[in-house]
């Protein structure tokens, strides 16, 4: 059982032991072994070496075809990564197929990305040439959860790489597999050894990272309150953070947009991935003319939605992540109940083995209400009329996170300007949930700090450094010797 990849060698993790769930059958996997803090210094020290020692930080060539020849390693393997990928999250089996595909995509995009890069130069007033240029910071610790394991942990991974770090990933403690297997595939590349390595373990193991002086960066992507602490502790060194943290996202569909139609980009937007995601639409806000006629067809559609196991082909939502998430989600709507909120339908586990729970609605809801203010991360969507659209900016922009919203509307014009007045990092018109590869992801208020993907997303691990270059020494004259 050696889970832990430190300078090119598997190793076994000398912490606590602990099972390796499917979430979709309460099955273990595996067993797997945290690394201790020694052996999370082990890590660190190989990655400073490499970082050191080999020419990865200088060769950009290698770096490219280094990426590319995992995205296409990636790509041979999709099927079976995509099976891991689902048999450990529940999630069904179409959705890790897509998740892999990107996975692969993120590698060649960043590769492109260096590949074409060149230095800003700019030839001053008094002929000083100004250079800047993108250098590595070293050591990146990346931190991921366990809700798209793969994915997030290549949105952070290829862009470190492509930047010329060393990197050191700790994946969620649920969720280690999928990496692993990626891990194994890295093993055929052309990449010097130590430039990655793995830890497996929990938030002990993701401290030490935080921890340690010889870390430069932290890339973390996970709950507000782990990420509140993270960024404490970088403060006090000053070390590079970036936050990828929660959110409670708002869907505002206005009058005129089409019922049916929405109620179908409702649903996706809040129930995708069991709604565990961090910018699930978590919270609908519907103009008040349509508030009874949007609803009757969300229900509708939501009675259909087909929950199941991840590998049967129909499934469109799989099971929760584990049994305390699946507690902690029904502790949200005994709570909501308790508050005043109606279920208009679902909020009952499904009987049989797996942390499935069905879709829920929960209607009757005020603004002040844990359940509108605090994430769930579980399928549970709220649902609020407005009056008007200064009310629907107001209420969507009402709680601590901004991470993202969208806007239903057959009047773009309208629905562009309720977009600019709402504080969240991305915002989609007449769609939701994409990702682009070569656009930046991240949050507003507390949902974050920093952006991921596209060229913001390379510039979070690199430090500016600017040149001033002068071809001769001149005398300077500002002091009077006498000689
Ligand atoms: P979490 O904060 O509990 O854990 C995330 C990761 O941090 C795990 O690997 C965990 O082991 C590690 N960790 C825990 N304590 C730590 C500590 N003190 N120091 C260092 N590492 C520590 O989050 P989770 O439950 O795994 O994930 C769900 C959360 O992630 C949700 O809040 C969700 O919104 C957020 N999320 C955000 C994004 C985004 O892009 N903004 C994407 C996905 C998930």
């Amino acid at each position: 059982m050696k889970h832990l990849y430190i300078n090119g060698q598997w190793i076994e993790g000398l912490g606590d032991e602990r099972p390796i769930i499917n979430p979709a059958t309460e099955e273990i996997i595996t067993m797997s072994k945290d690394a201790t803090s020694e052996q999370a210094t082990k890590a660190i020290l190989a990655a400073k070496r490499a970082f050191n020692e080999t020419d990865w930080s200088t060769n950009s060539a290698k770096r490219v075809s280094t990426l590319r020849q995992l995205a296409d390693l990636v790509e041979e393997s999709k099927y079976s990564l995509a099976e891991i990928e689902s048999e450990n999250t529940g999630k069904p089996l179409r959705e890790s197929e897509i998740d892999v595909e990107d996975v692969a995509g993120c590698l060649r995009y960043y590769a492109d990305l260096i590949e074409e890069s060149k230095p800003f130069e700019k030839t001053m007033a008094d002929g000083t040439v100004s250079r800047v240029v993108q250098e590595p910071i070293g050591v990146c610790g990346l931190i991921v959860p366990w809700n798209f394991p793969l994915l997030l942990g290549m949105w952070k991974l290829a862009p470190a790489l492509a930047a010329g770090n060393a990197v050191v990933f700790k994946p969620s403690e649920l969720t280690p597999l999928s990496i692993l297997k990626l891990t194994e595939l890295l093993e055929q590349t052309d990449m010097p050894k130590g430039i990655f390595n793995l830890l497996t373990g929990d938030g002990k193991v993701g401290a030490a990272l935080v921890e340690s002086d010889l870390v430069e960066k932290i890339s973390f992507t996970g709950s507000s309150e782990t990420g509140k602490r993270i960024n404490e502790q970088c403060a006090s060194t000053f070390k590079r953070v970036s936050l990828e943290l929660g959110g409670k996202s708002p869907l505002v569909i206005l009058a005129d947009a089409d019922i049916e139609k929405s109620a179908e980009w409702a649903a996706y937007g809040a129930f995708f991935n069991q709604g565990e995601v961090c910018v699930a639409s978590s919270r609908i806000l519907v103009a008040k003319e349509i508030y009874e006629e949007f609803l009757t067809k969300l229900v509708a559609n939501v009675a259909q939605i087909k929950i199941g196991s991840p590998f049967e082909a129909h499934t469109e939502l799989g099971a929760l992540i584990s049994q305390k998430h699946l507690e902690k989600v029904e502790s949200y709507l005994l709570m909501g109940i308790e508050e005043g909120a109606h279920i208009v339908c679902g909020g009952k586990r499904l009987q049989r083995q797996g942390y499935f729970l069905e879709p829920t609605i929960l209607s009757n809801v005020k603004q002040n209400m844990r359940i509108v203010q605090e994430e769930i991360f579980g399928p549970v969507v709220t649902i609020q009329a407005f009056e008007d659209e200064a009310e629907a900016i107001k209420l969507a922009n009402d709680t601590k996170f901004g991470l993202a919203a969208g806007v239903l509307s057959s009047d773009v014009k309208k629905a562009k300007k309720l977009a600019s007045s709402i504080k969240a990092g991305t915002i989609w018109i007449n769609s939701y949930h994409t990702p682009y590869i070569e656009a930046p992801w991240g949050g507003f208020k507390q949902s974050g700090i920093g952006r991921e993907l596209g060229p913001h997303g390379l510039l979070a691990f690199t430090e500016t450094k600017h040149i001033n270059e002068s071809t001769s020494l001149e005398t300077l004259g500002w002091y009077q010797f006498s000689h």
